[in-house]
């Protein structure tokens, strides 16, 4: 039985799908204007060992995040660059995808852009002006009229008497809501910002209705899981409870999931402290799984401090499990005997307990940090217990439930010297361009790279093709 700490009811509960043997989960993704820092990573890290346990407990697993591709950033970025939003936010999410993969994020069910989506923004916000829980102004801005949704403040346990009691003093002539306590659905354009038509002006979305309308159209109206880090707990999750319920007049999400912050020097790491690192950044000094690693050791609902000590003893822990896959295939590949001896089936009941103190600490709300000690039991038992004599289905045994469980904390034991594609693209690019500046000594040095890493490039009429050889 999975227990999941929800904020809603701030229990855990014991996990029930909407439909046995599935599991539909949506996480706030980052929005796009620069590379991600390491704070946006512990989500993505934190769901994605979340999803696959899921997947190793039978379930299967819908995951959908999205990239949030309009907003004040990205637009304040393409004009600082002179280009369009779009041309920053491509770039930025290709760049987020690469460091997933270093990172050994499963790549998600669907990850929707929030400007693909905006004709259901648009028929959610006109769903809930019908429904009397939105109206439009004179500027053709339309709010959402907060007071009106009963269970206001119930996933952040405000109390919306409160909130509003905070908010008075900051209601500015002018303004035209009914209430200091609505917020945007659909805002008008300034000159030079992306907009799109709609009944009520050209404009563009609110942050909030975005995931509301992501959610219900690839995962349908309540959902199991909600995720993302903390800080979206209020004003974020609680405005898209909002929405979602008021206009499909069904709960929103059964379980909402949170993480907390990473830090730095105790401090929330953010890129408007400007105290972070991107994960680039960290890629240039360690292995992502490095990074990976150091973000399970904690509980996900615990904050973590981030240290150049802590990154160094993630290294030094993670090698111990990788070299002891090592010594395990090494046996594995020399065995001179098959069949289990009795001593060795004896010795298996101790295997079998790592795995059940594994599964009850990953039941027990994710806890991938006692997660980690069943594993480094594994390690251990491999080190003292397999020798030159162990048997062929003894050792695999093993190898079974130790590959199996760092698989889901998304571990790589054995690193395949696998090109990935991105890599090989971006070569092609590089090659691409030595060749428009006339520099074909560069432009052949990158083929013959290319080649040496088992890749042959072809030039054909359509433009380069290339294949694995
Ligand atoms: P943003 O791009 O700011 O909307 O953030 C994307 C995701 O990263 C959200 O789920 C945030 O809650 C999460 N996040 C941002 N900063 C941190 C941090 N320092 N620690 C943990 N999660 C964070
Ligand atoms: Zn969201």
């Amino acid at each position: 039985m999975i227990r999941i700490y929800n904020t809603l009811t701030k229990t855990k509960d014991e996990f029930k799908p909407i439909t046995p043997g599935k599991v539909t989960m949506y996480v706030c993704g980052p929005t796009v204007y620069n590379f991600i820092h390491i704070g946006n990573a512990r989500p993505m890290i934190v769901f994605d060992t979340v999803r696959r346990y899921f997947s190793y407990k039978g379930y299967e697993v819908n995951y959908v995040s999205n990239f949030t591709d309009v907003d004040d950033k990205i637009i304040k970025g393409a004009i600082e660059e002179n280009t369009t939003s779009e041309e920053i936010s491509q770039r930025y999410i290709a760049e987020c995808k690469k460091d997933m993969e270093a990172m050994n994020i499963l790549p998600a069910t669907k990850n929707p852009q929030a400007t693909q989506e905006i004709q259901g923004m648009i028929n959610m916000i006109q769903t809930l002006i019908d429904k009397g829980y939105a109206y439009p102004v004179s500027d053709g801005t339309v709010y959402y009229r907060t007071r009106k949704f009963q269970g206001y403040g119930k996933l952040s346990h405000k109390n919306i008497d409160d909130l509003e009691g905070g908010h008075r003093d900051i209601k500015v002539t002018g303004d035209l809501k009914e209430d200091p306590l609505d917020f945007v659905l659909w805002k008008p354009k300034k000159e030079g910002e992306p907009s799109w038509p709609s009944p009520w002006c050209d404009g563009r979305p609110g942050w909030h209705i975005e995931c509301s309308v992501m959610s219900k159209r690839y995962l349908g109206d309540t959902i199991d899981i909600h995720a993302g880090g903390e800080d979206l707990i209020f004003p974020h999750h609680e405005n898209e409870i909002a929405q979602s319920e008021a206009a499909n007049g069904a709960p929103f999400a059964h379980y909402w999931m949170h993480n907390a912050f990473l830090k730095i020097n105790n401090e929330k790491m953010s890129k408007s402290l400007g105290n972070f690192f991107t994960v680039r950044e960290i890629s240039e000094k360690y292995d992502l799984q490095v990074l990976r690693f150091f973000m399970l050791t904690t509980h996900y609902r615990k904050a973590l401090n981030f240290s150049a000590e802590l990154m160094e003893s993630a290294k030094t822990s993670l090698q111990r499990i990788t070299t002891a896959a090592e010594l395990l295939r090494e046996r594995m590949a020399s065995v001179t005997s098959d069949e289990m001896t009795a001593e060795e089936e004896a010795k298996i009941a101790t295997l079998n307990q790592f795995r059940s103190n594994f599964e009850e600490a990953m039941d027990d709300d994710f806890n991938t940090a006692d997660a980690i000690t069943a594993i480094f039991d594994i390690v251990k038992f491999i080190n003292t217990e397999t020798d030159a004599d162990s048997s062929k289905a003894f050792l695999q045994a093993i190898h079974d439930e130790f590959y199996q469980l760092a698989d889901v904390l998304g571990i790589i034991l054995e690193k395949k010297e696998e090109v990935l594609d991105s890599e090989i693209e971006d070569l092609i690019h590089k090659r691409q361009e030595a060749r428009k500046n006339k520099d074909f000594a560069r432009a052949d040095e990158i083929r013959d790279q290319l080649l040496s890493m088992g890749i042959q490039l072809k030039d054909t009429r359509e433009g380069v093709k290339w294949q694995r050889v």
